[in-house]
């Protein structure tokens, strides 16, 4: 881990733009709309730089004994999402990791820790790319890991993140290997076929329903990502009603897209915050009750974030 920073924690001024200012203070933006009086922003963003800077401070001190191991297989991927994070730097051009003793080394590293400290080896395998791309390297991190936790006497969980453009074998094969499976989805075909096409634009909401039906066949434990756009904001409700009556989604987790730019997301901020209340109600109202743990993305304070600007700092 780097070192802590030093140094102000007063918010800075990002821009001014129509009269629109964003501050910055360590991890958090605050967007001020024209006219609004910034000093209750301004010393919100204090506070939390202080405890950001806190808690860096302790993390820092803390010796390195990871309790998960999570693996970013590469950044390829079978879709090409209007938003997407990692499309900008080029897609296709990360390293994959084949050096099987590497994996097995931090397995074990991380099972050792994990038995100590009494908890289950916990596997992450995760996206900035789709990994079930990478069909050979996942198997193997199952199986070296599996291997490593059985050797350290504890138990041994997983989480995947898909997207889910995927046949049924490995739609199959992931329920069977996997104790958790998050799926990403924005919505209904409308939504999803124009947000989340396939690298070649052909859509894919047939294929995420497929995968959603399989796994709910088969009993297994996943949940949905949605990316909610300015386009979506006011959709929350229909997309909540949608992803629990047709996918079966019990657990939805609401995110806004993150590169949106912070003068559309700070536009979209008072529609979102009554559609993501409505979205709640209809979660809440499900014969089955739908867990949403973030509701109120929008209504948080980092709602009117835009953190790819503050990665862009
Ligand atoms: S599925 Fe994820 S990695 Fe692939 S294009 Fe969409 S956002 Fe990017």
């Amino acid at each position: 881990m780097s070192s802590p920073p030093e140094g102000r924690l007063d918010p800075a001024v990002l821009k001014a733009a129509g009269g629109v200012r964003a501050h910055y203070a360590a991890g958090r933006l605050a967007v001020v709309q024209p006219g609004a009086d910034g000093r209750r922003a301004a010393s919100e963003l204090r506070l939390h730089a202080a405890a950001t800077l806190r808690q860096w401070r302790w993390r820092a001190a803390q010796p390195y004994a990871p309790e998960c191991l999570t693996l970013n297989l590469s950044n390829r991927c079978n879709l090409a999402c209007r938003y997407c994070f990692s499309a900008h730097d080029g897609r296709n051009n990360s390293p994959v990791l084949r050096d099987p003793a590497i994996l097995a080394a931090a397995a074990a590293l991380v099972a050792g820790h994990c038995r100590e400290k009494g908890l289950p080896f916990q596997l992450v395998v995760h996206g900035g790319g789709e990994p079930t791309l990478h069909w050979e390297e996942m198997e193997q991190a199952v199986a070296v890991t599996r291997a490593a936790a059985g050797a350290a006497g504890i138990g041994w969980r997983s989480y995947i993140a898909t997207n889910g453009v995927m046949d049924e074998d490995r739609c199959r094969w992931l329920a069977a290997n996997f104790t958790g499976i998050g799926l990403s989805c924005d919505g209904p075909p409308d939504v999803q076929d124009r947000q989340r096409a396939a690298a070649g634009g052909a859509p894919t909401s047939a294929a995420i329903e497929r995968t959603a039906r399989c796994l709910r066949e088969l009993g297994c434990d996943f949940s949905i990502r949605a990316t909610i756009t300015p386009a979506t904001v006011e959709r929350q409700p229909a997309i909540v009603a949608w992803l629990h009556q047709t996918l079966g989604a019990t657990r939805i987790r609401f995110e806004p897209v993150y590169r949106a730019g912070a003068a559309a997301i700070a536009a979209a901020a008072d529609p979102a915050a009554e559609s993501a209340t409505d979205a709640a109600a209809v979660a809440e109202s499900a014969p089955d009750a739908v867990e949403l743990p973030n509701p109120p993305p929008w209504n948080r304070p980092n709602m009117r974030t835009d953190p790819s600007r503050l990665c862009d700092r």
